[in-house]
């Protein structure tokens, strides 16, 4: 079975719009629709820098092609695209100082992963909901979740564009990770802050709501913020969640499952036969010489595989060489017996020997 087979993924209808805005005159914003890896990216720099780092981002993600199923991957691909970012200047693309926000998510069947850098967001809306996925890497963020803030006063706040961490800034830029289920019905929206910026998201929430495909929502969201001003480029990937595929065990795990399968269940008749043998051994006992006396012992003579099962219950004082033969040869091998009942009988019968002959 090839690796494609067994990939259950689920079934997505998406769509992006961008837009340059009302007052712009470049768009800076990049989007990303390469199911399942979606991502929408702001870049700033002046110059049409911004631009070059934006792209350059989703670029970078574009280009990976194992399956993203551990937000490890994703983060490894994000640093990689910081690196891009922060090393194209010296290959004379893009200005140095140049860098972009990241919101990416991957669909892994019912499991999104998320990785966000910089105040793009990612909102989801759930059963009529909705939820805002990300925590902006802003300084007006960092004064609402100190709470000298609310989130209302952070749209007029004088340095509402300040970005404490981008792509193509430093070298050890990590991203945010996040990691949830998906439902059928769900519908993911991305977007840059040209959209957040203009709408508020009750507004944003009305939009998504509507049922209409992603692909006029997209359009409803872009007008929507263009008519509350469009300061700023808006960006917009809206994802819905058409279908969940049902996840077969991959063939490894399989394996694993039966391995698993086969040791308990050997666990287990391993577990039934020694329950078995130590109730046997529970209920039978022996007659043994020790030190030249006879002893009882609860249990089976010798061992099994190497385990003792016996429990000294008496010494009965009888010297073993005082017993007529063959009985003092077979007690230095042991006499094996049914029951302690049987052992005590024949206890008895030895003493009877004795005082029918004793010691002279
Ligand atoms: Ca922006």
């Amino acid at each position: 079975m090839n690796h494609a087979a067994e990939k259950a993924q689920a079934r997505l209808d998406y769509a992006a719009r961008s837009s340059i805005g009302r007052v712009r005159t470049n768009n800076e914003d990049a989007y990303l629709l390469h199911d399942p890896l979606f991502a929408v990216a702001d870049g700033m720099g002046g110059h049409e820098a911004g631009e070059v780092a934006s792209k350059l981002a989703v670029e970078v993600l574009k280009q990976f092609d194992s399956p993203l199923t551990d937000t490890r991957v994703l983060k490894k691909l994000v640093m990689a695209a910081n690196v891009q970012i922060l090393e194209a200047p010296r290959q004379g693309i893009g200005r140095s100082g140049m860098g972009t926000t990241l919101t990416a998510a991957v669909l892994d069947n019912e499991r999104l992963l998320i990785a966000q850098v910089g105040d793009s967001r990612a909102y989801l809306l759930h059963r009529g909901l909705l939820r805002r996925l990300t925590s902006d890497h802003s300084y007006v963020q960092e004064l609402v979740d100190s709470g000298e803030l609310t989130e209302s006063e952070t749209r007029h706040h004088p340095s509402r564009s300040v970005i404490t961490r981008v792509l193509g800034n430093e070298y050890d830029t990590e991203p945010d990770l996040y990691e949830l289920r998906l439902e059928v019905g769900d519908r993911l929206l991305l977007c840059s802050d040209g959209l957040n910026s203009m709408l508020e998201d009750a507004e944003i929430q009305r939009q998504l709501i509507m049922d209409r495909p992603p692909e006029q929502c997209a359009d409803a969201l872009v007008l929507a913020a263009n008519q509350a001003g469009g300061l700023d480029n808006i960006t917009v990937v809206v994802i819905d969640v058409l279908e969940l595929a049902e996840r077969k065990p991959r063939r490894e795990h399989r394996l694993l499952l039966a391995i698993i399968a086969f040791v308990l269940t050997l666990g287990l008749l391993i577990g039934a036969a020694s329950g078995a043998v130590w109730w046997y051994a529970s209920r039978s006992a022996f007659l043994i010489a020790e030190n030249g006396q006879v002893v009882v012992y609860r249990g089976l003579v010798g061992d099994v595989l190497g385990i003792h099962l016996q429990w000294k219950v008496e010494n009965t004082g009888i010297p073993v060489n005082r017993l007529t033969a063959p009985l003092p040869e077979r007690l230095e091998q042991g006499i094996q017996l049914g029951s302690l009942a049987d052992a005590e009988a024949l206890v008895s019968q030895y003493r009877e020997q004795l005082a029918e002959h004793p010691q002279p």
